[in-house]
């Protein structure tokens, strides 16, 4: 490509608004402009990484056994009201009605459309397991976007959905995926980790994230420095578990309504809609409180609380030792520095809660009471993750705690039954008899990971794409095309290049050699081919990107030389 015919827009000065690396060299460079809030156009240097992204992400989908499709983006009401999640999503689901007053949903995500999908189409177990993908764009009204491409309300997504008849089957797709997912990130050229997610991970087999090891990253998460160990520690799991004799259902008949005001309180604090589900569980572990607030589509009078994918953790190390800024993860809310007061708010009703031996409920504003935490529930021992500190021996026995922020680029989920349950996805089995689908969902950030690329590879000087993303191979730079041996020149090696089959961007404008030059460093394509003063005798100089290594070669041993 001619850089004359293209748009990449660069800028000298940093944009006062982008906050973080990425943010700054991906507008920078020109790659991409904001068009609202959270929302980027992806200018035609980022489409070519996105579309080099998502040819990864379509073999390693393709090697896992998984098959694409493509769902709409505009989604009716009623698959949402089915799931329940029309109710218990919360503000950032992006909500719309048409002319006929019919409402609609954009997808923040497509279990529901995937679920209809199958139970459609697949009825015997004989059809099963069954993988399918998309790569797709989602919608989430964000509280928070920001950060350009790490959080924004419109995003590109890969999702894919797997199906099966029995755990063993989702255990082997989820172990399929998990090493695609490996092996798309290591593509990536990131650094990366794999980490237990959250509360159904006893063991750390049910759900994993994707993190990308980086300043920026909104999630804290602690590894062993010398195994695989590795989990968010602000969504580390907590489960409680109702014994079978002190079931809610029967603890719910004695309801009462408590602490109305501290939950109002909570939810204007969080900025959520106060919804079905919001409320809160105080747990006590080796004389320290931890306050798990809860949003989600988890079932009303579930007797196990368990995959606490929407909460919040604040953990209160005294009751009176409230005044340090702790920060956490609201779950799909994004993490809020939580100050004095707001944790004031939330201490005295955890605090009020212990005394008057009240714990959440599952109904908005309504506690149980008479429940012991030790006698009614117990906390696993993965709750003690909450605890750990840097330097201390890893729960797998090896090696020591290391912490590192992260930026959660996948995510690969056991489902269940959820939504198949729900929505009533079921197959026969061999017996002829009705069984629910047992369901996986694994998502990728495809915009995500651009934007982590490019916090995690870049210099002084710009951007630095690892070879396998770089939008075009080669960078050809005529350095005065108003000299005519330097422009014949440095169009007959593009042309040449191009019939090697490189991708070539030829810097064809007549712009002074240090702009060319400061353009080609801030777009950042591993390899330079400058034409220059020694065009008339056949010598040109390549420069690496990477390493600023630059070596002055004849033409004849152009090709051999960037092999
Ligand atoms: P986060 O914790 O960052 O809000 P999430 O857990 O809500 O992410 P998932 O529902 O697990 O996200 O979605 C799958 C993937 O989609 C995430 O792992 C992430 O890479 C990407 N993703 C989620 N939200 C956004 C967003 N607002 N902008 C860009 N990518 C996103
Ligand atoms: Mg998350
Ligand atoms: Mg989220
Ligand atoms: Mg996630």
């Amino acid at each position: 490509m001619k850089q004359s015919m293209t748009l990449i827009p660069t800028l000298r000065e940093v944009p006062a608004d982008a906050e973080i690396k990425s943010h700054q060299l991906l507008i920078r460079a020109g790659f991409i402009r904001q068009n609202a809030s959270g929302v980027y156009n992806y200018l035609p240097l980022a489409k070519k990484v996105l579309h080099k992204i998502e040819t990864i992400v379509r073999e390693e989908m393709e090697r896992a056994g998984a098959a694409e499709l493509l769902m709409p983006a505009l989604t009716p009401a009623e698959l949402w009201q089915e799931s329940g999640r029309w109710y218990s999503y919360g503000p950032e689901l992006m909500r719309l009605h048409d002319r006929h007053e019919r409402d609609f949903v954009l997808g923040p995500t497509h279990e529901e459309v995937i679920t209809a999908i199958v139970r459609d189409e697949v009825k015997s177990y004989k059809r099963l397991p069954l993988a399918l993908y998309q790569i797709q764009t989602k919608f989430r009204d964000e509280k928070r976007p920001r950060f350009g491409l790490l959080r924004g309300r419109e995003f590109i997504m890969k999702d894919a959905y797997s199906f099966h008849a029995s755990q063993e089957s989702l255990h082997e797709m989820y172990e399929n995926m998990y090493r695609a997912y490996s092996n798309v990130f290591a593509r990536c050229g990131l650094n990366y980790r794999a980490v237990i997610a959250d509360s159904g991970a006893m063991g750390g087999k049910d759900t994993h994230e994707f993190m990308v090891l980086s300043e920026v990253g909104e999630d804290t998460i602690a590894y062993s420095d010398s195994s695989s160990f590795a989990a968010n520690i602000e969504m580390a799991p907590v489960v409680m578990e109702y014994p079978k004799s002190n079931e809610p259902q029967q603890e719910l008949e004695k309801r009462e309504t408590v602490g109305k005001k501290s939950i109002d309180d909570v939810a204007a604090y969080l900025g959520v809609e106060k919804e079905k589900c919001i409320k809160s569980m105080l747990f006590q572990v080796d004389n320290r409180f931890v306050l798990v607030l809860v949003r989600g589509d988890h079932e009303v009078n579930d007797i196990k609380v368990k995959n606490l994918l929407e909460a919040t953790t604040v953990e209160l190390a005294t009751s009176e030792d409230t005044s340090k800024i702790m920060k956490c993860a609201i779950g799909s809310l994004g993490p809020i520095n939580v100050d004095f007061e707001a944790v004031q708010v939330i201490a005295d009703h955890a605090v009020a809660s212990v005394v008057n031996g009240v714990c959440g409920s599952n109904e908005e504003d309504y506690h149980f009471v008479g429940v012991n935490p030790d006698r009614d529930f117990k906390v696993s021992q993965y709750a003690d993750l909450r605890f750990i500190k840097e330097g201390d021996p890893s729960p797998d026995g090896q090696g020591k705690i290391v912490f590192a922020e992260g930026i959660e680029v996948g995510h690969i989920f056991k489902l269940g039954t959820r939504y198949s349950e729900a929505m009533n996805a079921s197959y026969l089995d061999d017996n002829g008899r009705t069984q629910p689908m047992i369901m996986g969902c694994y998502g990728i950030g495809i915009s995500r990971t651009l934007a982590a690329v490019a916090e995690q590879c870049n210099d002084e000087n710009g951007l630095v794409w690892p070879a396998n993303l770089a939008p075009y191979d080669l960078h050809l730079i005529a350095v005065n095309v108003k000299d005519d041996e330097q422009r014949f020149l440095a169009e007959s090696l593009y042309n040449t290049l191009l019939e090697s089959g490189y991708d070539v961007l030829y810097d064809d404008r007549a712009e002074r050699a240090g702009v060319k030059f400061a353009d080609s460093d801030l777009i950042g394509l591993p390899l330079r081919i400058t034409v220059g003063k020694r065009a008339s005798e056949g010598v040109i100089e390549v420069k690496v990107r990477k390493t600023g290594e630059t070596l002055e070669i004849n033409i004849e041993n152009l090709v051999e030389t960037i092999a």
